[in-house]
């Protein structure tokens, strides 16, 4: 009997086929940030056809570069340095509440302050992983003030950021930094969301993927192939962060494509099909759901909205 076709494996004979006409590059010559690549946080309507000329997305997630359309979405609350301690037990409850309704295939975590990790991580059940906002990359000592990977694990994170581009601007994190805290949270035995993204500048002289190239290029030195099962990488434009302004989902997937594709290229295909590449930049309950119809997005790290309930609750059980 001959055997039946292996319809994945026609699939990925297919994509690998169309990938190079559907991976358009960033736009280069721009010196704006041009309004196809913006959508007004809570404006769906700023949804355009971007820069690759491609068909808007549906909210399935079909017909990128993308070859595996199975990985898991993880949904990832920055709180950042808000709520305090009661402010923080109240919204852990909601996210717990939220997250029990949540679809099989989507993760959720929230990062919060340290000082609340213990009392958060009491609340918030099974389905919602608890994660820490950074850590240090020394073992223990005289460091006032820092936080290490053992006493993160010792509270119950799974989670830890990485890069965040708050912590690279104001706190003065490197590349070199960044790397040591992601080999640290690894060898922890925990998680890294490894934060990358270009600033406003640089995407507008055309060095958006030149940037992402450098901080996955130094952010994951000695991380192996193996080890990248413990990784997630963030796509966060630093001009999209905190502003209200959103990449299109077509924008935000021409750079998650390149992304996949560095991956596929410094690692290999599995690595490139199985790393959790969130969007995150002004992510909220209007924009969610094109957003995560973008083949190559596989989640968000979301901040400003996370600390609200009902905004995060409709964030997390967005339409699929
Ligand atoms: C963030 O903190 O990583 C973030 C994306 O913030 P916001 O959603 O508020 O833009």
């Amino acid at each position: 009997m001959l055997p039946l076709p292996n319809c994945k494996e026609l699939m990925k004979e297919l994509m690998k086929e169309l990938t190079p006409r559907l991976a358009a590059p960033v736009p280069t010559t721009s010196n704006m940030l041009p309004t196809s690549m913006l959508m007004l946080s809570g404006s769906a309507s700023g949804y355009v056809v971007g820069s690759a000329g491609l068909p808007a997305p549906s909210v399935a997630r079909a017909g990128a570069v993308s070859m595996m359309a199975d990985r898991p979405y993880l949904i990832a609350g920055n709180w950042k340095m808000n709520t305090v301690l009661s402010e923080a037990k109240e919204l852990a409850k909601e996210v717990a509440d939220a997250a029990a309704k949540s679809a099989d295939n989507t993760g959720v975590a929230v990062c919060v302050p340290f000082p609340f990790l213990t009392a958060v991580g009491d609340i918030l059940g099974d389905k919602v992983a608890l994660g820490a906002q950074d850590c240090y990359y020394e073992d223990s000592g005289a460091y006032t003030a820092a936080v290490s990977t053992s006493m993160l694990k010792s509270v119950g994170t799974t989670y830890v950021l990485a890069g965040h581009s708050e912590r690279r601007a104001t706190f003065g994190d490197t590349d070199a930094d960044i790397n040591k805290k992601v080999l640290k949270i690894l060898g922890e035995g925990m998680k890294c969301i490894l934060c990358i993204g270009e600033l406003k500048e640089e995407r507008e002289s055309g060095e958006t993927f030149n940037v992402c190239d450098t901080q996955l290029t130094e952010g994951l030195k000695g991380v192996s192939a193996e080890m990248m099962k413990d990784i997630v990488i963030a796509y966060e434009p630093v001009w999209a962060i905190g502003t209200g302004l959103t990449a299109t989902p077509e924008v935000a997937q021409e750079t998650h494509a390149y992304i996949r594709s560095w991956f596929k290229e410094n690692y290999d295909e599995k690595v490139a099909d199985a790393v959790i590449i969130q969007y995150g930049g002004s992510v909220n309950d209007k924009n969610v759901d094109e957003l995560m119809g973008c083949a190559d997005i596989d989640g968000a790290l979301v901040g400003g909205a996370s600390l609200k309930g009902d905004s995060f609750s409709a964030i997390i059980n967005f339409k699929q």
